[in-house]
């Protein structure tokens, strides 16, 4: 097991004020090793989403600290956290959240763009190559909207991780799948958490998810009710 790369310090987020004041999160204390495949853990409105959202600096707390590979992340810019994201984080969605207009292989092909630094034909083998990865070889043009809940969530993941994250962050990955494709997602990435090393962090309320994974961390009310230290 690699080195703690996130850790998290009195971690608070408050959304409101006053009678309305909502804390997603009070005070969370976590770590997360390099090449975990820790399962988020815990009812609706525990403060799952938040959490990763924080992580992903797709949002910003109220108060505490994240630290990446020793960097501060509440301390960056908005132009370093864009950076940040776009280098080191794959974040996959619940309802898949593909472009509708783009094909497969063009939305396979956004985070390369947006990253800069591969040409037409290097992004060309990469993205041809977790596809294919994916079980989805043959169905690179189709749109969203000609695929399946399951395909749909593959070629999400292929996006999430054609620019080889270190982290993936997972919002409840397969609560929009059956339990059998769900399966086949999961096992998918804990191969590529095995494969390629990928730190994988994956928030759900299914038992059968929290069985999958190699580490549980339950939240509730905003709080680590267990877990966050590691064992
Ligand atoms: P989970 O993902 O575990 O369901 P969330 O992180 O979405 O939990 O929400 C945690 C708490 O924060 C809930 O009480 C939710 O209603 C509240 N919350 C989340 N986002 C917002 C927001 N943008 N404005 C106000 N309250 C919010
Ligand atoms: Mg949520």
């Amino acid at each position: 097991m690699g080195k703690a790369h996130i850790q998290i310090r009195k971690l608070t987020k408050t959304y409101g004020s006053g009678m309305a004041l909502v804390r997603a999160l009070d005070g969370v204390d976590l770590e997360i090793r390099a090449g975990e495949f820790t399962a988020l853990a815990g009812p609706s409105g525990s403060g799952k989403t938040t959490l990763l959202n924080l992580i992903g600096c797709i949002a910003s707390p109220s108060s505490g600290r994240i630290f990446f590979e020793g960097t501060d992340l509440t301390e960056l810019t908005s132009r370093q956290k864009t950076e940040f994201r776009n280098h080191k984080i794959g974040f996959i969605f619940q309802d898949f959240n593909l472009v509708p207009v783009l094909s497969a292989y063009e939305n396979v092909e956004l985070p390369l763009q947006i990253k800069g630094g591969l040409s037409r034909g290097e992004r060309d083998v990469a993205i041809r190559e977790i596809l294919e990865r994916m079980g989805l070889g043959e169905l690179l043009h189709r749109k969203p909207k000609e695929l399946s809940g399951g395909q749909q969530q593959r070629v999400a993941i292929a996006r999430a991780l054609v620019k080889k994250p270190v982290l993936l962050l997972a919002d409840e990955p397969t609560a929009n799948l059956d339990s059998k494709t769900a399966r086949d997602i999961l096992e998918l990435m804990r191969e590529l958490n095995l494969a390629l090393g990928t730190t994988c962090l994956f928030s759900t309320h299914d038992p059968m998810v929290m069985d999958f994974a190699t580490r549980l961390v339950r939240l509730r009310d905003g709080q680590i009710d267990g877990g966050g230290l590691g064992e």
